[in-house]
């Protein structure tokens, strides 16, 4: 029996984690939570709405924790998993961006995110590797011009086009923040530097992430959009139980790529640049987007904006290296209050 804790039980990754927990016999629900939804539908026997998230760790002594909080909040729980050598399911991919080497290269940590864990099977036992390859659908407003983009709704931009998710990573992946985010994840997580790691559209987000080689090969992970896929291999690892999602009918398939547009989709760019600053810059950068983001959803900031506020903060910031959780909680914070400076005064 695998008891596994579940954080961000009522989300989208938490849901489909209960119907993958459920479905298979040898795992067990120890512990969920959510940051403020009820919990009365899910079956476990430690639950907590809000709260201290590494005390609920501490008191569920899981297994494996499956960490699918949304934002900077899942930090906590992200560090209380490494810290204590316990398996970390994460999907969380804020916490490893804004925890940078606080977190990175510790641990146990098996990446949910969908083109990570097509990296991390890539990489399994492999040598001369080359680079990576993360592969984005490009998101909703993908071909649209910025004039296009200047007067977008939230509703808009929660349309996605391949995957179903909440709201912020969905805001995320038609900015093409989403994809900058997963840059640094994959530094942090592969410990590649970042010119190594190119990104490319592919729009039916069928191939999930490629591995180069240096003879030349190349390895990449393609499977149907379906979060259930990489949540299975993750809480099963490394067994990779069956599921019940079908494999590709590939007569049926025709894969195109092409270049992001790093013109229109400014994000992409900012990300990698915070990468590459390094100390707090990508906890920053994330701080500001979580800010910006937020602003769009309320109708207080244009989609356009969202880029604005996060380049000003980031131009703005202190990024000095966090030597512990205070000052990363500290760096979080105060780009927090330059994006909210930037703001349009409402
Ligand atoms: P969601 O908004 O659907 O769910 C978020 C969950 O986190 C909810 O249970 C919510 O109650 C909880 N939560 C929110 N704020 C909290 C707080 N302050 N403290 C504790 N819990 C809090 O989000 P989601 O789409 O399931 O995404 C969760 C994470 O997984 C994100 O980091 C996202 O980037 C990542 N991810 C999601 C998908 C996807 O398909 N949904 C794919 C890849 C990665
Ligand atoms: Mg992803």
């Amino acid at each position: 029996m695998k008891r596994v804790a579940l954080l961000g039980a009522t989300g989208s990754i938490g849901r489909q984690a209960i119907e993958i927990i459920e479905a298979h016999p040898e795992l067990e629900l120890c512990a969920a939570s959510s940051g403020s939804t009820p919990l009365d539908d899910v079956d476990a026997p430690l639950k907590q709405v809000g709260g201290d998230l590494a005390e609920l760790l501490e008191r569920a002594d899981p297994d494996v924790v499956l960490n699918a909080v949304v934002g900077f909040a899942g930090i906590h729980a992200t560090l209380w998993a490494v810290e204590n050598d316990v398996p970390l399911a994460l999907a969380n991919k804020e916490s490893l961006v804004a925890g940078g080497e606080l977190v990175g290269g510790r641990g146990r940590i098996i990446p949910v995110d969908s083109e990570h864990s097509a990296l991390f099977q890539c990489l399994e036992g492999k040598t001369g590797i080359q680079g990576l390859v993360l592969t984005g659908s490009g998101g909703p407003f993908r071909g649209r011009t910025r004039d296009e983009l200047a007067s977008v709704t939230p509703e808009e931009a929660l349309a996605h086009p391949t995957w179903r998710m909440g709201p912020k990573i969905t805001v995320d992946s038609a900015t093409l923040a989403n994809k900058g985010l997963e840059l640094i994840e994959a530094h942090f997580l592969f410990g590649l530097p970042y010119d190594s790691i190119e990104v490319v559209i592919q729009p039916t987000s069928i191939v999930h992430s490629l591995v180069r080689f240096r003879d030349g090969a190349a390895i990449a992970h393609i499977g149907y959009p379906d979060m259930r896929v990489p949540i299975s291999y993750a809480l099963t690892y490394p067994e990779r139980a069956p599921t019940e999602i079908p494999g590709l009918d590939l007569t049926a398939l025709t894969l195109q790529f092409e270049a992001p547009d790093v013109e229109t989709f400014p994000m992409l760019e900012l990300a990698r640049r915070a990468g590459e600053a390094g100390g707090t810059a990508p906890c920053a950068f994330n701080a500001a987007n979580e800010v910006a983001v937020a602003a769009f959803l309320e109708g207080r900031l244009p989609f356009l904006g969202i880029a604005d506020v996060v380049a000003d903060a980031l131009d703005r910031a202190d990024t000095a290296a966090a030597r512990d959780l205070d000052d990363l909680l500290e760096a979080d914070r105060r780009a927090r209050d330059l994006a909210e400076q930037g703001l349009p005064v409402a």
